[in-house]
């Protein structure tokens, strides 16, 4: 546990029956979370009356974007919150958020600890629904955190020969298939899901996804429902069964239960509701960020990325300071740009797209997508490094024009 001078702080302005500082607490450092931490704790790092406490299941920052390498047994370097945290002012706290109440501004961590708050940024994420399809809980692997990821890791360096199944043709899954048939080629595997691998992809950039997938050898079954997964199988709609050894699930998403039980308001899918500020539309002292939150654009609501999730950190920490002083917090715009997509470590497709995330004709492949990928999933961390020292260097990202306008918001 880091031992954090903010709770001493905290408690002693418990004790006290007031708060001697304005208490900015984040709960999760992702990639919107830590966002949302640097870029506030270095725009306040001079000031006395506020206070930023960053709370996280670990303290090895969660690469997710690189998952499906930790699940293949690949080594990924080592990044410190602690560390990176040194000199911002922030204070982090290692522990699991168990509950928020919202009306008394409480956050408690491992059930037993409280912390207090003034502002509020919800940023835990969220996962693959293990919830819908039975069975799925009880028997397949997930990418859901790196201790799942490192299971599986586990699983398959054991396996010798064996199908593995990967339920869900979504990005999470392709890029998951493909990673396991190039570092693991003994291994049979088939991808399963509703749609085609691609299928928000321009038809040329979809064609060459689907060649790299039969070039690794991935049998792909499409237009399928999943009804139940077996400890040995997983059964289709219709009664078919196919056999598997490891079932990895990517379908669907859900997010924790914490902001539903707390009374904020949320959509059907749990994430927090957001005004245009990214304030929770039920309690305006909570900020959602990342994909805990549904966030309205003029396309529609946000999906979950790490290249929108970041902005919305940013935003939030740009819009806390602004209310600080005592200024209106600006509406917060995002247009996608790309769907990068890896096919193993030496191919990918990176299909550039509109503000609303449908495809342009431009798209990449083959070695420069591969190059384009990796530069921005490592992106991240040198971009948190920049933020502490200059904080207006990561508040750049595309509005997205007339795509992301909504009626009456200024
Ligand atoms: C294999 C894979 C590949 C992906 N590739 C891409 C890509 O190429 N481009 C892209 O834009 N997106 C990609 N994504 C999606 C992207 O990773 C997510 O959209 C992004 O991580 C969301 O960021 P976040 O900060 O909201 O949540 P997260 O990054 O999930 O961070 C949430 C944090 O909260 C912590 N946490 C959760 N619950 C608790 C709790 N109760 N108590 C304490 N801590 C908690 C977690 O440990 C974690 O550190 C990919 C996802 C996967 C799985």
């Amino acid at each position: 546990m880091v031992v954090s001078t903010t709770r001493k702080a905290q408690t002693m302005s418990t004790q006290h029956g007031m708060a001697a500082t304005h208490r900015v607490l984040i709960l999760g450092a992702g990639y919107a979370g830590m966002s949302t931490a640097i870029q506030l704790a270095a725009r306040v790092k001079r000031r006395k009356d506020v206070q930023v406490t960053l709370v996280n299941a670990q303290e090895r920052f969660t690469e997710r974007l690189r998952l499906h390498m930790t699940a293949t047994g690949q080594q990924l370097a080592e990044m410190s919150i602690p560390e990176l945290l040194e000199g911002t002012g922030a204070e982090f706290v290692r522990g699991w958020v168990t509950a928020v109440d919202a009306n008394a501004k409480i956050v408690r961590i491992d059930d037993n600890q409280v912390l207090h708050y003034d502002t509020l940024v919800y940023g835990l994420g969220g996962m693959a629904d293990t919830e819908a399809v039975p069975g799925v809980e009880d028997h397949a692997y997930t990418l859901n955190s790196a201790q799942d990821a490192e299971l599986l890791a586990d699983r398959l360096a054991r396996l010798g020969r064996g199908t593995v199944v990967v339920g869900g043709s979504g990005l999470t899954g392709i890029e998951s298939a493909a990673e396991i048939a190039e570092q693991h080629p003994e291994l049979n595997v088939v991808l399963l899901g509703r749609q085609e691998p691609g299928a928000a992809m321009n038809p040329k950039a979809k064609a060459y996804l689907q060649a790299a997938l039969e070039r690794l050898d991935i049998r792909v079954r499409s237009g399928i429902e999943v009804v139940k997964v077996l400890p040995d199988s997983v059964e289709l709609a219709g009664g078919e069964t196919i056999a598997a050894d490891v079932v990895l699930w990517t379908s669907g998403t859900r997010v924790s239960p914490l902001a539903a039980v707390a009374g904020l308001t949320v959509d059907e899918r749990g994430r927090i509701v957001t005004d245009a500020a990214l304030r929770s539309v039920s309690h305006p002292e909570v900020y959602a960020v990342g994909d805990a939150a549904a966030i309205r654009q003029g396309y529609g609501v946000m999906h979950g990325t790490c290249q929108g999730g970041m902005p919305t950190g940013v935003h939030a920490a740009v819009s806390i300071v602004r209310a600080l002083n005592g200024k209106q917090p600006k509406p917060f715009r995002f247009g996608y740009y790309h769907t990068p997509v890896s096919l193993g470590r030496h191919d990918a497709v990176v299909q550039f797209t509109h503000p609303d995330d449908s495809p342009r004709r431009v798209y990449l492949t083959g070695r420069t997508a591969a190059r384009y990928k990796e530069t921005v999933t490592a992106s991240p961390w040198p971009t948190y490094g920049r933020m502490k020292k200059m904080p207006a260097s990561g508040a750049f990202w595309p509005h997205g024009g007339r795509f992301t306008r909504i009626r009456g918001v200024r």
